[in-house]
């Protein structure tokens, strides 16, 4: 394997990120960790791949140092990842996409080199740069363009205001949900609410809502739009829509949200 194979590890990495970026660290051509951006569903902004992948090097070697090691980072370090690798001792770090190459595309960077730092400090840390740099931007821009999808999906029911429902249903393993596009209040009565729901046949969800009779509602609100992106534009032959969420079973059986309005 060459630089060019652990990067491609690294920007595979990326794509799962919560922010396009992944790390693998290689130590004597064995893959020891590898890694993405977790900022969003950890709630920390500095879980950043590099950061992340640091620490869980240091639950599978003793001692303090990465000496030894490469660190292979889909883009260029921001100084908080170039200081936690300087002072974790990595001995060499190969990225892809420059801090300037991300810059150019939109993506917002603190702007200082890698190298400028590493200039600043103790010890030896060769980098080299530009490793399959643009594989590595086009998962950014990739990512750029889903996040302004859902930020354009955002304004457009921004204007229109209907009460979004996400309906879920599972059979077994299989499990789905969709974002109804029809729902009607079929009861004036409070102690009796009811809605009717439209449900394409060819619906994948439908199936599992057949299979097992039941099904889930759920009332989503205007910080959950990412959930139309998730459910709404793909197919759930293909995906596992609900990968990721907290969802426990309802008294149907069928998947609740943890966090829905109701
Ligand atoms: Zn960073």
């Amino acid at each position: 394997m060459d630089d060019a194979d652990y990067m491609r590890i690294a920007i595979e990495q990326s794509t799962k990120g919560d922010w396009p970026y992944g790390a693998v660290i290689v130590k004597e051509g064995a893959i020891l960790v590898k890694g993405f951006n977790t900022s969003t569903r950890d709630r920390d902004p500095t879980a950043h791949a590099e950061v992340n992948v640091i620490r869980a090097a240091f639950r599978t070697i003793p001692g303090l140092s990465l000496t030894g090691c490469t660190l292979y980072t889909s883009s260029e370090s921001c100084p908080m990842c170039t200081g936690a690798f300087l002072w974790a001792g990595v001995s060499r770090v190969v990225f892809g996409a420059s801090i300037q190459q991300l810059t150019d595309v939109g993506q917002p960077q603190i702007d200082t080199s890698s190298q400028s730092i590493i200039r600043t400090a103790f010890g030896e840390v060769e980098l080299t740069g530009g490793v399959l740099a643009e594989e590595a931007l086009e998962v950014v821009r990739g990512w750029r363009k889903q996040v302004i999808d859902v930020a354009q999906i955002g304004k457009v029911y921004a204007q229109l205001d209907p009460p979004i429902w996400l309906v879920t249903a599972a059979d077994g393993g299989r499990r789905g949900g969709f974002i109804a596009t029809t729902v009607a209040q079929a009861s004036i009565v409070d102690l009796m609410p009811r809605q009717l729901i439209t449900v394409n046949k060819r619906h994948h969800t439908h199936e599992l809502i057949e299979a097992s009779g039941a099904f889930a509602m759920h009332l989503i609100d205007e910080t959950q739009l990412e959930l139309i992106w998730r459910f709404g534009l793909q197919s759930g032959r293909d995906v596992d829509k609900l990968a990721g969420l907290t969802f426990h079973a309802g008294a149907t059986g069928s998947p609740l949200l943890a966090d829905a309005v109701a």
